[in-house]
């Protein structure tokens, strides 16, 4: 606890008055104790001591306190220069009393330096040396002609140079610092605005980062919340912008009600805005949920009523996080979860569910960057012959590395495009490195290397697909017998009938067409048949299952030689997917499938590599039995 040793010091006026009041009654040698004296300084005292009180119990009265402090010393003084220039009887000296008054003018002047309000301080020196300024003259005037006491009038002399030299030392003080506090006030001004959100005048982002990290460097406990506006988007999208700030300073409104001085409320940017609640964070929920419960009343905006609610997630420091940064994420994580199962709630943040749901998002968020940002390329995994290890074509995989996520799998990343549509342009980016590649590669060796490329159901049934397959060929100069599109069944089946025209578009092209994953999908046989299909690649779970006894092998057998009889029918090309062993190796081949691709051959590799792959002609070593690459 901060020892407050300078409270005492309060009180030195009022002793000092008390001291003076002390000495009066024991002056009597020297007979200069005034009537005035004997009034005067208990009123002094008195006031002064009430006064200092008042600064004792409230420290924020400083302004108040000091004005009055100075107004009433400096009355006090000059009514007694009047009663001793004017009113004193004839036994007392004049000028040793007045040399008494003297005592207390700077003290006055220097403490009207304190009075914050300058143009107050300013008054207040001036009228009291103007007063003083007054009294002499009006003195002088009366007792000219008569015979004036010498030393009164020196003494007077003195007392006004004095006070004048005081003045005009005060008021320079009183200037320089009336200069200093207005350029701090324009710097205030400046900063509130740098720390202003000009369309809610709430405190922005960085203020909150400050406000944040103020608390954490003080080791304050405090909650986050992290509040977003559900469907704010569509208000500004169909009822325009201007409803949409009104929306959003009605909702700033309701988030400074609260008035508390725990309480923090700023905006993030757009309709992220963010509370904190400090010392208690057992009072968040509550407070979230009364903010919940005001968010959802409508607003009316130029005649419209908009219905808005809220979703918001909850951090606590230091529980959730250490920094303000690291606060924010996860309460926005928490909110993100909120949004997902159905808005209008909340939700504290939660290491496990959330950041698996943070990392999604950042995924999501990264992908809006990463192809301007040309953070892809392309992979290429050889797919041979089962008989003999001869590279036959080369299946293109998408790789993504972030600069700060690092790499992510495809696995990982193509859900989420696929979800948010990001695939279309990426998958197009892919077709076309893709054909360029496969261009560059017949360019320096003059073998056209049939290229395999993914496409996802959402960029096949775009009504343009075939053109832009055609543009990428055209584009790279490529045989459309090189290329290969490699679809799931599931995008065959989502809508067979636009699926089947651009699929016989593509055929007359000369374009190949693999279904990809074959068995995990609908597997119904019969659109092998009516579709102008190439090859079928069986999907690597039942490759995997294969090997693994426990996994229903029968089943997966089965399934092989069921399709592998039935694509030597439809005269289909079949490729096994996913071959990691030499068993899986030797049972394919006895079953008699065609093609096949897996770490046990070759892994995804550059393209550098797949290319010499391809120009080794085969993947098994001469002799015999096929031995894995690296
Ligand atoms: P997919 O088309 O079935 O690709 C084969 C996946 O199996 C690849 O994973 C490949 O690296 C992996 N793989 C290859 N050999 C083995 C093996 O022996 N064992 C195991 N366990 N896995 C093996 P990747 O590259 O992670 O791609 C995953 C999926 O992402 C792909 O499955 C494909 O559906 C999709 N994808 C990749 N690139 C693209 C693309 O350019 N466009 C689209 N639309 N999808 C893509
Ligand atoms: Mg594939
Ligand atoms: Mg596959």
């Amino acid at each position: 606890m901060e020892i407050e040793w300078r409270r005492p010091l309060l009180f030195a006026l009022p002793a000092a008055a008390l001291a003076f009041f002390i000495g009066i009654q024991f002056d009597g040698p020297s007979g200069q104790a005034t009537p005035f004296d004997q009034i005067g300084y208990p009123v002094a005292f008195s006031l002064l001591l009430t006064l200092s009180l008042v600064l004792w119990k409230r420290p924020a009265r400083v302004n108040a306190v000091v004005t009055a402090l100075v107004f009433a010393m400096s009355s006090l003084f000059l009514s007694k220069l009047v009663f001793i220039l004017f009113f004193i009887p004839q036994s007392y000296q004049v000028q040793l009393e007045m040399t008494e008054t003297f005592f207390w003018i700077p003290a006055l002047q220097i403490l009207s330096f304190f009075i914050p309000n300058l143009r107050g301080a300013r008054n207040a020196s001036t009228i009291f040396f103007s007063l003083f300024l007054l009294v002499s003259v009006m003195y002088l005037l009366q007792v000219i002609g008569s015979q004036p006491s010498q030393g009164t009038v020196y003494a007077l002399l003195q007392l006004n140079l004095a006070n004048g030299v005081l003045f005009i030392v005060t008021s320079a003080f009183i200037g320089f610092k009336e200069k200093y506090v207005r350029s701090i006030s324009a710097y205030e001004t400046v900063r509130e605005l740098l720390d202003t959100d000009l369309l809610t005048g709430l405190p922005n982002r960085q203020r909150l980062h400050e406000v944040m990290n103020t608390a954490i460097s003080e080791q304050r406990t405090f909650a986050l919340l992290f509040i977003d506006l559900d469907g704010f988007k569509l208000i500004n999208d169909t009822l325009g912008h201007v409803i949409g700030d009104r929306a959003l300073q009605e909702t700033s409104r309701r988030l400074q009600k609260l008035e508390d001085q725990h309480y923090f409320a700023g905006r993030l940017s757009g309709d992220e805005f963010v509370v904190l609640v400090f010392d208690d964070p057992t009072k968040a929920s509550q407070i979230a949920q009364t903010l919940l419960t005001d968010l959802a009343r409508p607003i009316v905006a130029e005649g419209h009523i908009v219905h808005l609610t809220a979703s918001i997630g909850m951090s606590v420091y230091p529980d959730d996080g250490s920094d303000s940064q690291q606060l924010i994420q996860h309460a926005d994580s928490a909110m993100y979860t909120v949004k997902t199962f159905g808005k209008n709630g909340i939700r504290r943040f939660e290491l496990a569910t959330d950041s698996a749901i943070e990392r999604l998002k950042q995924i999501e968020h990264a992908l809006t960057q990463a192809l301007t940002c040309q953070q892809f390329h392309l992979v290429y995994q050889p797919i041979c012959s089962l008989d003999d290890g001869v590279v036959r074509k080369l299946e293109t995989l998408l790789r993504w590395t972030h600069p700060t996520l690092g790499p992510v799998s495809a696995a990982e990343f193509i859900p989420i495009a696929e979800t948010n549509g990001q695939i279309i342009p990426l998958g197009e980016w892919a077709l076309r490195a893709a054909c360029q590649q496969a261009r560059e590669w017949i360019d320096r060796t003059g073998l056209a290397v049939t290229v395999s490329v993914n496409v996802s159901p959402l960029q096949f049934t775009q009504v343009n697909f075939v053109n832009q397959v055609r543009q990428a060929l055209g584009d790279a100069r490529l045989p459309a017998s090189a290329l290969e599109i490699e679809l799931t069944e599931s995008a065959v089946m989502r809508r067979l009938e636009v699926v089947k025209a651009s699929l016989h578009e593509l055929q007359r092209l000369g374009v190949r067409i693999a279904i990809d994953d074959f068995g995990t999908g609908y597997s119904s046989l019969a659109y092998l048949r009516d579709l102008p299909i190439n090859c079928i690649k069986i999907d690597q779970t039942f490759i995997h299952d294969l090997s693994t006894p426990r996994r229903a092998p029968q089943f997966a057998l089965a399934l092989i030689e069921a399709v592998i009889g039935i694509a030597s029918t439809l005269s289909l090309q079949v490729v096994a997917e996913g071959i990691e062993t030499q068993k899986q190796l030797d049972m394919l081949r006895d079953l008699g499938c065609d093609l096949g691709q897996g770490y046990f051959l070759c892994p995804p590799v550059a393209a550098d590599a797949a290319l010499e792959t391809v120009l080794a002609s085969t993947l098994f070593p001469p002799g015999s039995s096929p031995t894995p690459l690296d």
